[in-house]
């Protein structure tokens, strides 16, 4: 939703409910874990009363732990948080979870997915930043495709469930190769609301 139209912000709600897309996306960024400033639980509180699908809200934000209540309250179905940004990550995603949100762990393109092995059968998804994150419309790190396959093996091995999402840079041009790595759900922004036509970008994604 980074890259919907906040002044219009319930016709492009209309229009995600109205797609074949399965889930909003949420970025939440605080100016201190990433560079950028996005939104707080007002807006995730309003997107809520319009949308007829879960909310994946991602938190970009330090110290995650202080705000898993509020986002329950605001809304959250999913709540991700970085790996980078938890110093007891277990215990974060116990909390998430026992507040009634499926729980997810981000990794920035530089951490890499070894670091999960011993929590990937408590998450229920893991998130592969496939760019640096803070901003929308930046370009698709082709490392990440090496990254998610190395995941997949990873899941596999240690017998989780958690489901692989990519995060940055995804569009028409790398979907496929993307769900050909292992990956299960792709979020895509500007790819989206930038595009002549919407819908269609979402149906080939889906179709991927
Ligand atoms: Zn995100």
């Amino acid at each position: 939703m980074l890259s919907a139209n906040f002044l219009h912000l319930q016709a492009d709600i209309d229009f995600v409910n109205a797609s074949a897309a399965d889930w909003f996306h949420l970025d939440i960024m605080d100016g201190v874990f990433v560079p950028n400033i996005s939104y707080g639980f007002p807006v995730v509180h309003a997107i809520k009363k319009a949308a007829k699908k879960p909310l994946d809200v991602h938190l970009m934000i330090e110290k995650p732990e202080r705000y898993i209540s509020d986002f329950k309250q605001a809304g959250a179905d999913i709540l991700c948080v970085h790996y980078e940004a938890c110093t007891h990550l277990h215990r974060t995603i116990q909390e998430i979870k026992q507040q009634g949100m499926k729980a997810g762990v981000a990794l920035n393109p530089h951490t890499p997915a070894e670091v999960l092995r011993d929590i990937l059968t408590e998450v229920d998804m893991v998130l592969i930043m496939s760019v640096n994150p803070g901003f929308g419309g930046q370009k698709f790190i082709t490392q990440s495709l090496g990254k998610i396959a190395r995941l997949k093996e990873l899941i596999r091995s240690e017998h989780s469930k958690a489901l692989i999402q990519v995060d940055g840079g995804v569009d028409t041009t790398n979907c496929c190769q993307l769900t050909k790595a292992g990956a299960d759900i792709l979020v895509a922004g500007s790819a989206i609301f930038g595009a002549q036509n919407p819908a269609a970008v979402i149906d080939e994604l889906k179709r991927s």
